[in-house]
């Protein structure tokens, strides 16, 4: 489970090219003047000073991505084929332009190189290339009705899509977000996480140089309260995709009502992974289970954080957990011999810390790690509770850090009600040898997705998305489709039946 070698070197400081905001085709400045720094979370040194939006440049943006939307607009009038070629042509600019983007990811984000090269690369033309491909497939129906009539239905872009997103995925976030926007017709304002916007303006010029027509995808660079604020307010906004915190995301879902607009939200996550003695190896169950937590450093919404562990396996399987933790190298992510780079920032570093420490006062066993690693940089040792309960807040809340909580259970019924006693049902695993147990488990757990005998597997073709408080919505698949077009029904009165 853990990556390959990167199939190339990294960049060690890619230069900056872009910074400005991007509307209408054009890098221009904010009309504040106002900028924002970025840094990078291995060395919390300042990478570049970018642009920083607000509602006058979301104004802007919109107005820009109104005009491409006009009937009789190049975008409008573009055949759907060409708009696959278009989608199609940046996926190969993402490919050319490789090595760069996946050294600028890790840059800014922090994480190892490897998981930015196949990860984050390679899954971003991915699903451009799987969008590319619905664009001339995306049809209505023609309906029987009763009566003289001639009746069918028409899937047409919802329009305007304000789009804000996280900073643990950059370059991937938005081609979930654009890729199936584009390929149905809309036109996007984007938000990239004001700790992570270079990727994102330089995939902005990548756009240009692909051909989309000016307005199409317009990025706006900035702050949540403020341009991401101005996004889900805007009127003329359509619609809104969302990726990021439950509590953002409830704030979003109550603004977004005033003006109807459609939400996905993809949201928080606390996933459950289940491992059963009768698994086919007890080796293999603790590298799944700790790859499913300490991935991308623990900043995934799919993290699988609450590992449940059958009784008859649990103290070796603890052991054994405690000893690959402790053999996770953390350090430089530019180095391929790492598994795991920094935080993100100081705030996320704090929150993770604080986890620990209520988890300790909660009476849990801290196996191993729970402190800073080194002295420079945002780093923090693979960290693993045992003797876990469900009350304790590191088994109720996100962390979103590398904090491994490993619980006992005895029945796969007191483990399905386990498992299900959270706010959150974004993804769950199971580990079994048993198909009777795999598919109770499948079948009565509360989430979007569920992995069995593996985990953390995401495809462009599968929808992806939570139950409960992890959202609203699916993104990916054809479920992205359905989710940015509105369907029309269009009933002609006729003389007879045809
Ligand atoms: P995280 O904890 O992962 O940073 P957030 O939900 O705070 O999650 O951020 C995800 C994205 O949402 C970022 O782009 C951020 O700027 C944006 N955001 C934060 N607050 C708001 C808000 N009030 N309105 C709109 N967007 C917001």
């Amino acid at each position: 489970m853990a990556l390959p070698p990167a199939p190339f070197p990294p960049i060690r400081q890619p230069e900056i090219k872009y910074t400005q905001l991007f509307i209408n085709n054009e890098f221009i400045d904010a009309v504040s003047g106002k900028t924002f720094p970025v840094y990078n979370p291995a060395t919390e040194q300042k990478i570049a000073d970018v642009s920083e939006g607000d509602k006058a440049d979301v104004d802007k943006a919109v107005n820009a991505a109104k005009a491409a939307f006009e009937f009789g607009s190049p975008w409008q009038q573009m055949d759907a084929s060409g708009r696959g070629r278009l989608l199609l042509k940046l996926a190969d600019l993402i490919d050319r332009d490789a090595v760069y983007l996946s050294s600028l990811e890790t840059f800014d984000n922090g994480k190892i190189f490897k998981e930015s090269v196949y990860v984050d690369l390679f899954g971003s033309s991915a699903v451009l290339r799987y969008y590319a491909g619905w664009c001339d497939k995306i049809q209505g129906k023609t309906v029987p009705i009763d009566g003289n009539f001639f009746c069918y239905t028409r899937r047409e872009p919802v329009g305007i899509c304000g789009q804000i997103i996280p900073w643990n995925f950059p370059m991937p976030m938005m081609m979930w977000k654009i890729g199936p926007a584009l390929a149905c017709g809309n036109v996007v304002v984007l938000k990239p996480a004001e700790q992570t916007p270079l990727n994102a303006l330089y995939i902005a010029s990548l756009i240009k140089e692909a051909g989309f027509p000016p307005g199409v995808v317009n990025v706006i660079p900035g702050y949540g309260p403020t341009a991401g604020a101005a996004i889900t307010n805007h009127p003329d906004i359509n619609k809104i995709a969302f990726t990021g915190s439950t509590e953002t995301g409830k704030l979003i879902m109550k603004t977004a009502a005033d003006t109807m607009k459609r939400v996905t939200l993809e949201l928080g996550g606390k996933c459950p992974v289940v491992v059963f003695d009768d698994f086919e190896d007890i080796d293999k169950a603790v590298e799944i289970a700790h790859q499913a937590v300490y991935f991308a450093a623990g900043q995934c919404c799919a993290a699988g954080s609450r590992t449940y562990v059958h009784e008859a396996i649990y103290d070796e399987f603890v052991k054994k957990t405690v000893e690959r933790a402790r053999n996770r190298p953390v350090g430089d992510p530019f180095n391929d011999d790492i598994e795991m780079g920094p935080q993100i920032d100081s705030a996320q570093f704090d929150k993770i810390l604080n986890m620990v420490e209520s988890g300790k006062k909660e009476g849990a066993v801290l196996e191993c790690g729970g402190k800073r690693h080194g002295t420079t940089g945002y780093f923090i040792e693979p960290t693993v509770f045992s003797n876990v309960t469900e009350n304790m807040r590191i088994c109720r809340e996100e962390i979103f850090g590398p904090v491994q909580t490993v619980m006992k259970f005895s029945t796969l019924e007191e483990v399905i009600k386990k498992a299900n006693d959270s706010c959150y049902g974004l993804a769950a695993g199971i580990l079994t040898g048993s198909i009777d147990k795999a598919l109770q488990f499948t079948s009565r757990v509360k989430a979007g997705t569920v992995w069995v005998n593996w985990y953390n597997f995401l495809t462009s073709q599968t929808p992806y998305g939570g139950f409960k408080e992890s959202g609203i919505g699916r993104e990916l698949g054809e479920d992205a489709i359905n989710a940015y077009t509105e369907n029309k029904t269009v009933t002609i009165k006729t003389s007879s039946k045809f």
